[in-house]
């Protein structure tokens, strides 16, 4: 079937699984596999050919992947218009098995300051002690990022909208610098999922999700993915399996079994996220919503522009309160428990910091923030959860 011309919730039902090739069965088997068996010298010779010619296409060791492996790898990509994608062991792998592909000792990376803060610490902690030169850019920064590039920059790294404070980077703009000096770009698509942007269609070399989230979508597995334009796969890929990160087998079946859902969720998380964001931006305890699909948001333009929808995670800063209260409203919350990660069927809610996170444009506001993920629950619930919460954090005055 060419699945090139259908649309993303019918590419989602039929990518990455082929009934006449296991019996008829709808699903992909799981493969457990360390090892497979070569039937000669020659074959065994053929995939080191295979494997040395950078094709990757014959299997050999369960590390480097299995045909279950390969399909949510096929799935993916074809969803992001991509070449090949490398699965791994989590989303900070498929990061950190980029970022180490592209960069060697005395190398410049230039990195959002909004990112993700585990990317922050590997870069800060390890990079750094391999020699490799660290500066961050304003998430706003557009074009003006040229005025940072050095003559040793090699990779450019984006995160749009980040998963704190939500500001929209422009990423055509920054893509558009790079490829003119031959940089190397990659991004952290996770907040999109692989349904609401697109990196490879704005410029960027390698598009990044923590499967772990929408994709898989239910709070029960860690998994990374990044998809790789025909330049970046084979470094990628080499340096993933050179790391050591590879998914195991039964999570990434589950990975695809979220994938079939991943449309009908994200509109459901989308469509709450939307209506508790308006709800919150009427309440007198609310300072300041970060939710680019939101009209009156500061990146929604560039959001409009590049972005064919939105998930279900947001921020939001409240009026300067005490700490008692915060915490008198985030501790008895019922349908919103304190937790890191999201993406999952559950809404969750956590409060955030993200003053400690910046270096290159610093957190002014005064009061405390938290990040909110819309799970799938009804709507109206959810809101008189917050009410009620709300209500706590007054009488904690
Ligand atoms: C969770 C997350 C990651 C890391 O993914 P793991 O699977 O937890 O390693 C990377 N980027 C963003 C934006 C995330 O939220």
């Amino acid at each position: 079937m060419n699945t090139d011309t259908l649309a993303p919730d019918t590419q989602l039902v039929h990518l990455g699984r082929d009934p006449a090739a296991n019996h008829g069965i709808v699903n992909p088997p799981v493969y457990h596999a360390s090892t497979f068996i070569f039937e000669s010298v020659a074959q065994l010779l053929e995939t080191r050919r295979d494997r040395a010619s950078g094709a990757f296409e014959q299997f050999t060791y369960g590390r480097e992947g299995t045909p279950t492996t390969r399909a949510l790898e096929d799935a993916v990509t074809k969803l992001e218009g991509g070449y090949r994608a490398v699965v791994t062991s989590c989303g900070l792998g498929a990061i950190c098995a980029s970022l180490t592909a592209f960069l060697s000792a005395g190398d410049h990376l230039l990195i959002v300051d909004s990112l993700y803060g585990p990317v922050r610490q590997f870069c800060d902690e390890f990079l750094v002690k391999f020699g490799v030169e660290v500066s961050y850019y304003d998430p706003l920064i557009g074009s003006d990022i040229a005025h940072l590039v050095k003559t040793n920059t090699k990779v450019i790294y984006l995160e749009s909208p980040c998963s704190l404070t939500f500001e929209m980077t422009d990423v055509p703009a920054i893509t558009k610098v790079a490829r003119a000096r031959g940089i190397t770009t990659i991004m952290d698509n996770t907040w999109a999922s692989p349904l609401c942007f697109k990196p490879l269609s704005h410029g960027v070399d390698v598009s990044i999700h923590a499967a772990t989230k929408y994709i898989s979508g239910h709070s029960d597995l860690m998994l990374g993915i990044a998809v790789c334009n025909e330049a970046s796969f084979v470094p990628v890929k080499k340096t993933a399996s050179a790391s050591g990160y590879c998914g195991g087998p039964d999570d990434i079946y589950l990975a695809l079994r979220g994938l079939r859902t991943l449309g009908i969720r994200i509109a459901r998380h989308q469509e709450t996220a939307t209506a508790i964001a308006r709800w919150l931006q009427r309440r007198p305890e609310v300072s300041r919503v970060m939710y680019p699909a939101l009209p009156d948001d500061p990146g929604h333009a560039i959001w409009k522009r590049d972005f064919t929808g939105a998930s279900g995670l947001f921020g939001a800063v409240l009026k300067p309160c005490s700490e008692v209260q915060f915490a008198a409203m985030l501790d008895h919350m019922e349908l919103f428990p304190m937790g890191y990660s999201w993406g999952g069927f559950e809404s969750l809610a956590v409060p955030t910091y993200p003053a400690t996170l910046r270096s290159a444009r610093p957190w002014t506001e005064k009061g405390p923030s938290l990040r909110l993920h819309a799970g799938l629950e009804d709507p109206d619930d959810l809101i008189r959860d917050l009410e009620r919460g709300f209500a706590r954090l007054v009488a904690a005055r």
